[in-house]
């Protein structure tokens, strides 16, 4: 079931922030990937074929629900939902755990989270879990009531949407480490959705730029962005209070063959989660894992 598009990450961005994405710059080794995965195109026929049939299932998708932990997640899946919910027509929804109320500008992010919502045709359900750092899901817990009702009511907006892909943070390294992404990931695992991808996005921020890389490079679908990639800068810049001008100057600029958006089944298991430095590692139960290939 799993699809592997490429085997290898082929393209690296750079920031400085501890969460979400930031600016472009690509690595040296750019080109060097870059000849490998023209020369893979050539030599494997079959992975011409994998993509269609996943950009055929993508184009399939008519019902989309975003689960993300704060206002400005979804800047990692801008470009994918551009093209699903606003030229495809999809009917998608997003829930935000949080307002992103960490550094007491919550308000400001929940209403910078209602223009990303709009520009991407997202109906947006903004809840008011605290933004934490340390002990998300026991605090989360606490606020819902307890934890079965807090993955209670995620399963309720879940049911309420009926998606046909649920795509939600990996809670094996969150794309950024956050801990809130790793929680939100697995409460969502939690309720027994079925339907329910991981982003395999991996970021890290680096000066002006963003280091973005395929956490899953044999189990990830790609989406292959071109022009829909202009919506990951244009998203970034509405969260005006998390990204600088620079970091989304350095997304505009990715060039297109480095414009990706990685996700993959939820059962699918996950290579160079080491490389974020999260601690663990390697998955929690109930993820199997599979890192020996
Ligand atoms: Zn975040």
């Amino acid at each position: 079931m799993p699809v592997a598009i490429f085997t290898q990450p082929f393209y690296r961005l750079v920031t400085d922030r501890t969460d979400g994405p930031p600016p472009a710059r690509v690595s040296l080794s750019m080109s060097l990937r870059l000849v490998a995965i023209l020369l893979s195109l050539v030599i494997v026929p079959t992975v011409a074929g994998r993509t269609r049939a996943v950009a055929s299932r993508i184009d399939s998708l008519q019902r989309i629900l975003v689960i993300t932990a704060h206002p400005d997640d979804e800047v990692l899946i801008a470009p994918l939902l551009a093209n699903r919910c606003i030229r495809g027509r999809a009917s998608c929804s997003i829930l935000v755990m949080t307002t992103g109320n960490a550094a007491g500008l919550g308000e400001l992010r929940a209403a910078e989270m209602q223009q990303s919502a709009a520009l991407l045709n997202l109906r947006l359900t903004q809840w008011t879990f605290s933004d934490v750092m340390a002990d998300v899901d026991a605090v989360w817990a606490a606020e819902a009531g307890d934890r079965a009702t807090l993955i209670a009511r995620i399963a309720e907006m879940i049911a309420a949407e009926d998606p046909d892909l649920i795509l939600t943070l990996d809670p094996r390294h969150g794309s950024t480490c956050h801990p809130a992404h790793r929680a939100i990931g697995q409460l969502v695992l939690e309720t027994g959705a079925t339907n329910l991808f991981f982003i395999e996005t991996a970021a890290r921020f680096i000066g002006d730029g963003f280091d973005l890389w395929n956490a899953s490079p044999r189990y990830a679908w790609v989406y292959a962005a071109n022009d829909d990639w202009q919506y990951a800068p244009r998203v970034a810049e509405i969260h005006a209070t998390q990204f600088t001008s620079a970091q989304v100057e350095s997304l505009r600029t990715v060039p297109e063959m480095h414009r990706r958006v990685w996700f993959a089944p939820s059962t699918a298991p996950v290579q160079l989660t080491c490389d974020l430095e999260c601690a663990p590692c390697l998955p929690p139960s109930p993820i199997a894992t599979s890192t020996t290939r």
